[in-house]
């Protein structure tokens, strides 16, 4: 009866609110653990600031990087001399993932790849306070995913930490172009955007035996099975029956970071099939004409053909 009461006095935040409040949280947590940090993780700051101000554009209402900033001068005024980067090119270049990615990858490098408690930790903390006052799952990931092969290094990735079904869906376009390892972005080019596998490129993989690949809920601790989507892509086993859109798993992220790392895991992974490199133009084709469809739905960006930073691994 008392937790009733008590939660009848939860005042819930709108969407913009919660929007805003937790860009907040990840820019301020993010440049706080740079300092901690003995590497120079910047980077990764410049990169968060870029993708936030992209998704408050591409957002309903949106938001410039001043309103995120709750009109904060100081902080405003530090960021912009800092991070000039972001600040120039976030209506005209696509970030390359999402933005709790960014945070995983600063969490990582602070305590060690082999710290997995330590680093679920952290990311459950930002989560439980991204999570307060609100019931809508807005800029942070519900699911972290540690892959390891034998006894190599431990690989985590999270899930999508995007708001609504244009954000994700053009971030893992990018990803497939900006970001994940080949192996991975041809599966994820398989399916999407259609759903269906395609008749000319069929690039799921059957990972071998000794990988291990570990989802868990973030906020809760607990083990998650994988869903359809993933056991599509890389032959995980399951009982689940949800399928999550290709791509937008934890899964994905983390298996592209040990095939980035690993590459003994390709030995063992089916050989390249003879897949013509016309069809893989064409499936790549089919992806860009779809993101390009996409950011249309936004006039706000105008898109240079450029993701941020430039790093590409399979370029468009
Ligand atoms: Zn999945």
């Amino acid at each position: 009866m008392a937790d009733e009461e008590e939660e009848k006095q939860i005042e819930y935040l709108s969407d913009g609110e919660v929007f805003r409040r937790n860009a907040f949280i990840l820019i301020t947590t993010m440049v706080d653990l740079n300092n901690l940090t003995r590497q120079d993780t910047s980077m990764l700051v410049d990169e968060i600031l870029h993708c936030l101000f992209f998704l408050g554009l591409i957002n309903s209402p949106p938001f410039s990087p001043r309103n995120l900033l709750g009109d904060d001068d100081d902080t405003l005024e530090y960021l912009e001399n800092e991070y000039p980067e972001p600040f120039r090119l976030y209506s005209t270049q696509l970030p390359r993932r999402s933005p709790f990615s960014c945070l995983l990858d600063m969490v990582v490098r602070l305590y060690g790849q082999e710290k997995e408690d330590l680093i679920k930790d952290r990311l459950q903390t930002v989560v439980l306070q991204m999570k307060e006052r609100t019931s809508s799952q807005i800029l942070f990931s519900s699911t972290i995913c540690v892959s390891q092969m034998c006894d190599s290094c431990r690989y985590y990735g999270v899930s999508m930490s995007t708001r609504g079904r244009p954000a994700g869906e053009i971030l893992v376009a990018a990803s497939c172009f900006g970001y994940w390892h080949r192996l991975a972005s041809d599966a994820v080019m398989t399916y999407y955007p259609d759903k269906q596998k395609k008749l000319y490129f069929s690039r799921n993989i059957q990972l071998p035996s000794n990988v291990k690949c570990e989802a868990f809920n973030i906020s809760e601790g607990r083990p998650m099975d994988p869903c359809r989507s993933c056991s599509d892509l890389f032959g995980l086993d399951t009982t689940e029956r949800k399928r999550w859109a290709h791509g937008g798993c934890a899964e994905v992220e983390s298996l592209s970071n040990l095939f980035k790392e690993e590459s003994q895991v390709m030995e063992q992974l089916r050989p390249e099939e003879n897949v013509p490199e016309e069809n893989r133009r064409r499936a790549k084709m089919r992806v860009f004409n779809y993101l390009k469809q996409e950011l249309k739905k936004f006039d706000k960006f105008k898109w240079d053909g450029k993701i941020y930073p430039d790093l590409n691994p399979n370029k468009i």
